[in-house]
């Protein structure tokens, strides 16, 4: 099956509900990346966030960006998506493992530890939007709601589960989030909370044939729901040779004719993607003079 995600709404417009299967994503992202376990959990969990917080957006060219920073062995993550369906992410140290935390469970909030969530909304003003939040368990759920909550001032319930099998490979993916509109009545939401104390977790209900609407109609369940679209999900990085090489002259003239006076090759690796770039010592040579050239 093909990742995707849906955006609904209920009750009149006064819920609006995202859900999202992610399993062929998420395996890519932990086979760039070699991502333990537990890493693949964490980023798979934030990577299923980030896509639906993408569709919130309203433009082509927005970008949003979730940097999880924490003081645990794994050091954080950072994931970047746009409203088109496209994510890409990277954990700190992607190889961390420990015991779990109960039968079944990995300790994704050990691994992140304490510390904060970032938020950043790109939608092409002067100055970004920015939200920082401390993380609650930093499970990234949990983390997520209280963003909502206290950044943004919505109401949310937020769901996201990664599955991971004996051999290593994601067995499933996926999320929910649902809003609270302020227009919603307190009846809708008592179903709601409701609904999610009885249901089994994300991945139960993806490993049993939920599709992301069913997940809705499971979650939304005694509402009146509308399905309104759905977009194709998918790992993407959007680097490129040019990217890579504006970067490498981003750095000091010094540091960059060290790093060339030897007229060794540069490797240099995105660390959003894994894809190897390499540049001949001349080449980057070359872009220096005319960087100097320049007076820059
Ligand atoms: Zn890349």
């Amino acid at each position: 099956m093909q990742d995707y995600m849906v955006r609904a709404s209920a009750n009149d417009d006064t819920i609006r509900a995202f859900a999202v299967t992610s399993k062929v994503l998420t395996e890519d992202a932990r086979v760039r990346h070699n991502l333990s376990p537990i890493c693949t959990a964490a980023l798979g969990r934030a990577m299923s966030a980030a896509l639906m917080m993408g569709y919130m957006m309203k433009n082509d060219k927005d970008l949003l960006t979730l940097v999880f920073s924490g003081d645990g062995p794994m050091g954080g993550l950072t994931v970047t998506s746009n409203n088109k369906g496209e994510v890409k992410g990277f954990v700190n140290n992607p190889d961390v493992y420990l015991k779990d935390k109960f039968a079944g469970h990995l300790n994704v909030g050990e691994a992140m530890g304490h510390g904060t969530l970032r938020v950043m909304k790109d939608t092409g003003l002067k100055t970004p939007y920015s939200g920082t939040v401390a993380l609650q368990t930093g499970e990234i759920a949990d983390d997520l709601t209280y963003y909502f909550a206290a950044s943004e001032q919505v109401p949310s319930a937020v769901g996201l589960g990664v599955l991971i099998n004996k051999d290593m490979f994601v067995d499933y993916a996926g999320g929910f989030i649902i809003q609270v509109m302020p227009e919603a009545d307190e009846d809708t939401v008592t179903k709601i909370e409701k609904n999610i104390k009885s249901l089994p977790p994300v991945t139960t209900q993806l490993a049993s044939g939920c599709s992301p609407e069913d997940i809705i109609r499971n979650v939304l369940a005694g509402l009146r729901v509308e399905i309104h679209d759905s977009r194709l999900c998918s790992f993407h990085c959007d680097c490129s040779k040019e990217k890579v090489k504006n970067a490498i002259m981003m750095l000091n003239v010094s540091d960059i004719d060290e790093m060339t006076k030897g007229g060794e090759p540069i490797e240099t690796v995105c660390q959003f993607c894994g894809k190897k770039y390499v540049f001949s010592a001349e080449e980057i040579r070359q872009s220096l003079y005319q960087k100097v050239g320049n007076g820059e």
